[in-house]
């Protein structure tokens, strides 16, 4: 095992691979900004170090962070989701100094990172991917071309596009034209890489997706799937594990399929194949991410297995100690990512101190944070201030007590997206288990909820001006 373990990362991932490590007796280090400093993934670090400057630049600077592991004598790093994560070129760095790095090799993340050639390497290897091509488009006269062979709508997706970000719907040739001149220059600017391509564009599909771990001796198992169609705007809001949508038929073509892409990929580590999944069943590759991801923790409830600990594992030599046969689902878990956004007002992400916290509890019931009562949720990073996981025996039971523990959150201060999933968890599709990924635009265009902490605080308001007042 290794001797000492740096995060690069922050927030509620850092936390989790701190626990981890915690579990398994490894020490850890701590990186944070200067406006992450006091927050509570450094205080459970064994050590910490600031990184600079400013608030993102020091998460992303390879060579410093590589440094301070050489300094601190660290022996691996975990990279978590985000940030440094899918950058092959600081798993390169890693390999260069002697550290390990916790993840997949620095071949397979630049491979699966560029979503036009993870294309190339699972069609070669028998891998149904969404009909569109495999190069890099190189004319607006190309593109119309192939868009009347697969036919409209298509997709315009840049090849090293990630986070929900690059990607273009078009229905008509003059959609096409619009966003074709947009779509390079913009995927040049965002990822470093112009490299656009054309995709069919799947109608109504769902998003399923399984995890797998791979050891370096040539074991792999997959743990499962996914549903991830509770989409807004193609970023994940809310995820369920198992899918209400698939058979054990089904279930088992496409994980045998996830584990055959695994191995095109030469993969080692934990990862995830991502596919839509179209009315009538027919399923397609849609990209891998070489990570772990956000909604890990469904999967952890449902198999027993950490995730986290098993991917330190691997990295550290160990193998595989359970089959595909060993891998058990049971029960049912749904996910709900807290943000600091406002759903009434576009979901606009929200910033300010956390005036009052109280979290869910009971059986069941696991939250993945970084933030407490005074926490003052900073501009600079994602809105994600929580993950809510909770088991049930049945998707009946699941969602009751999703529903349940929704209502027992307290977080004021910002508005988040808790009084929105409150909405969803009663709303008449979803408890039937049916939503795909336009679940969200074609149910709740309109988001006319009363949040009660706005007449809470409006009491509070009122009663404090009357006491200001009566001492004047
Ligand atoms: P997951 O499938 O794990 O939910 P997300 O797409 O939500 O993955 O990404 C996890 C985190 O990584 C988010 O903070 C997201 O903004 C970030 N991210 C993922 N890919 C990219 C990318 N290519 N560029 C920038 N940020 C990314
Ligand atoms: P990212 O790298 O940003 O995660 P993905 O290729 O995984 O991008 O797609 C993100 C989401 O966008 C999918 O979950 C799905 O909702 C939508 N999407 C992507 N490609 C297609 C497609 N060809 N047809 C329909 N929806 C798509
Ligand atoms: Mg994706």
């Amino acid at each position: 095992m290794f001797k000492k373990v740096l995060i690069a990362n922050r927030g509620e991932i850092a936390l989790r691979i701190i626990r981890a490590c915690k579990e398994l007796d490894v020490p850890t280090v701590a990186i944070h900004s200067e406006a992450d400093a006091i927050t509570l993934y450094v205080k459970k670090a064994d050590e910490a170090c600031l990184v600079g400057p400013g608030p993102v630049a020091g998460y992303l600077n390879i060579y410093r962070i590589i440094d301070l592991a050489t300094q601190k004598g660290v022996d691996a790093i975990h990279p978590g989701y985000g940030f440094l994560a899918e950058n092959h070129e600081f798993a390169e760095a890693c390999q260069e100094n002697g550290i390990t790095f916790i993840g997949p090799t620095p071949q397979a993340i630049r491979d699966m990172g560029d979503k036009i050639l993870a294309r190339q390497m699972m069609k070669r290897a028998g891998v149904p991917v969404v009909p569109g091509i495999e190069h890099a488009l190189d004319s607006l006269t190309e593109a119309e071309t192939i868009a009347t062979e697969i036919g409209y709508p298509v997709m315009l997706k840049a090849s090293a596009g990630g986070g929900g970000r690059g990607l273009r719907l078009c229905h008509t040739t003059e959609e096409l034209k619009k966003n074709f001149e947009m779509a390079s220059s913009e995927a040049l600017k965002a990822f470093g890489k112009g490299d656009v391509y054309i995709e069919k564009y799947i109608e109504s599909p769902r998003h399923i997706e399984f995890q797998i771990l791979a050891d370096n001796y040539g074991n792999i198992v997959h743990l499962g799937e996914r549903d991830c169609s509770i989409q807004r705007r193609h970023q994940k809001l809310i995820e369920v594990a198992p899918s209400p949508f698939l058979d054990k038929e089904l279930r088992e073509r496409m994980g045998e399929m996830a584990i055959k892409a695994a191995k095109a990929a030469g993969y080692t580590n934990a990862g995830t194949v991502e596919f839509l999944v179209d009315k009538d069943r027919n399923f397609y590759f849609l990209e891998m991410n070489t990570r772990v991801q956000v909604e890990h923790t469904i999967t952890e409830e449902v198999t027993g297995i950490d995730i986290v600990k098993e991917m330190i594992r691997i990295a550290a030599g160990e193998k595989l100690s359970f089959t595909q046969d060993d891998v058990q689902i049971s029960g049912c878990a749904i996910e709900c990512r807290v943000n600091a956004e406002d759903p009434r007002n576009g979901f606009l992400p929200t910033t300010g101190r956390i005036t009052a916290y109280y979290s869910p509890g009971g059986f069941g019931v696991r939250i993945d944070g970084n933030v407490y009562r005074g926490y003052v949720v900073p501009p600079y990073y994602d809105s994600m201030l929580a993950k809510m996981t909770v088991w049930g025996r049945t998707w009946d039971e699941v969602v009751a007590r999703t529903a349940r523990s929704l209502d027992e959150f307290v977080i004021r201060g910002v508005k988040t997206t808790i009084p929105f999933y409150r909405m969803i968890m009663r709303d008449e599709s979803f408890k039937k288990g049916e939503f795909d990924t336009h679940y969200i635009e074609n149910n709740f265009n309109e988001l006319l909820y009363e949040d009660e902490m706005e007449k809470i605080d409006l009491v509070f308001a009122i009663a404090a001006a009357i006491t200001a007042y009566s001492y004047r």
